[in-house]
């Protein structure tokens, strides 16, 4: 992500991307991976439950033959997994948060769904019927680690490896909300399975990112879940069980009378003047999110290193803690009324988890620092919350 903005910058004077809208990425990729902190992966779990008892034939883990099949296998389950997540409305409530970045950087790439893992799992539970499990999970990681790269605007063309890779041309075009863009280029690493089943599209006119009703917003809740909660009222708004049971599995875009996923005028035409939701906090506020951020990056890392060793309970109120930190900082970007209380809060929990030694400030020595730091940031943040209290809504 450096390189991309030391090359962004070189190449055309800009940075790939915006504070607030990486932030909200990274905050999306933070949350998505804190169940893993209490329960093993749901996709390895699964698989290796059929393939105990249901595999048909154990093709030998260390032939060739077997790895290129797994790399087939794992590429083509990842094409359909993607596929439905964008035109089953309820695994879309999932999916969606990936794509509502309206920029297009590596940041974009780590914008990941909490929900997304329990569906993705039953698309490549046939391979467990032949492919032994420690394949299938080398596999898993090499198609998502190769999806990584593909996340960025300054790799234009790649020639020839345009014809069988995703490249970072194809991907940008699934991430248009252009009405040429919707429904294209599911791939993971092999572009040849959109080829195959109708559902390429290559890049021409300007790429415009985003969902097609950007959601406004850079509090990491309702990125992960504003699509549920739509899902939730229009569940109950419309009348009749077969249509209720086609709001969850027919397309996003669907509703009573029309196909399947949805008509395709409906989808906003694009003008290429559209403006990003952008934060309009000041550099002063934009540097203090990025202080608390780090500050709650090297927490996580930590917590993800030491979970072995930390009792449930620390576990438990760490991942509150970073819950809590991604929130306020969400609200802060958004400008929300309710901030500057939202932060004293916080602030406040982290003296007490300190205290109560459920988080160390990385060295004794600093916890000092700390908690001069902190108790500066309770004064500040508790003084605006008096006079926003006072005043009413955010000034
Ligand atoms: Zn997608
Ligand atoms: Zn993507």
């Amino acid at each position: 992500m450096l390189l991309e903005l030391v090359v962004s910058w070189i190449l055309k004077g800009k940075a790939p991307g915006r504070l607030d809208d990486a932030l909200t990425s990274i905050s999306a990729g933070i949350l998505s991976r804190l169940p893993s902190l209490f329960s093993r992966s749901i996709e390895l779990t699964t698989y290796i439950y059929i393939w105990e008892n249901y595999r048909l034939i154990i093709l030998p883990w260390d032939s060739p033959w077997t790895w290129y099949l797994t790399f087939l296998g794992v590429d083509f389950g990842y094409y359909w997994f993607h596929r439905m997540a964008h035109e089953v409305n309820i695994m879309w409530a999932g999916h969606q948060t990936h794509h509502s970045s309206e920029d297009y950087n590596l940041s974009t790439a780590l914008r990941q769904s909490v929900f997304q893992i329990y569906t993705s799992w039953i698309f490549y539970s046939p391979l467990a019927l032949f492919i032994p499990p420690s394949v299938y999970a080398v596999h898993l990681q090499f198609n998502l680690l190769y999806q990584f790269w593909i996340h960025t605007e300054i790799i234009n063309n790649l020639g020839p490896l345009e014809l069988i890779l995703n490249t970072p041309s194809h991907h940008r075009v699934h991430h248009g909300r252009n009405r040429y863009c919707i429904d294209k280029n599911y791939a993971g690493v092999l572009i040849i399975w959109d080829r195959i089943f109708g559902t390429f599209e290559a890049e021409n006119e300007k790429v415009v990112y985003g969902l097609t009703h950007p959601i406004n917003t850079f509090e990491p809740f309702m990125v992960q879940c504003h699509h549920l909660v739509y899902i939730w009222t229009t569940f109950w708004a419309t009348p009749g069980f077969f249509n209720k049971f086609s709001v969850l599995f027919k397309g996003p875009g669907w509703s009573p009378g029309k196909p399947r996923l949805g008509l395709s005028e409906e989808i906003p035409e694009v003008t290429g003047k559209e403006v990003p939701f952008s934060s309009s906090v000041s550099h002063l506020l934009r540097i203090y999110a990025v202080v608390q951020f780090a500050l709650m990056l090297a927490f996580y890392e930590e917590t993800f290193a030491d979970k072995a060793a930390l009792s449930q309970v620390t576990l438990l109120l760490r991942v509150c803690f970073i819950i809590l930190t991604l929130t306020s900082i969400g609200f802060l970007l958004d400008q929300r009324p309710k901030a500057a209380v939202l932060e004293t809060f916080r602030c406040l929990v982290f003296l007490m988890l300190c205290r109560f030694g459920h988080l160390k400030p990385f060295t004794p020595s600093l916890s000092f620092a700390f908690e001069i730091f902190y108790s500066i940031c309770i004064a500040f943040w508790g003084v605006r919350s008096i006079k926003q209290l006072a005043s009413g809504p955010w000034k």
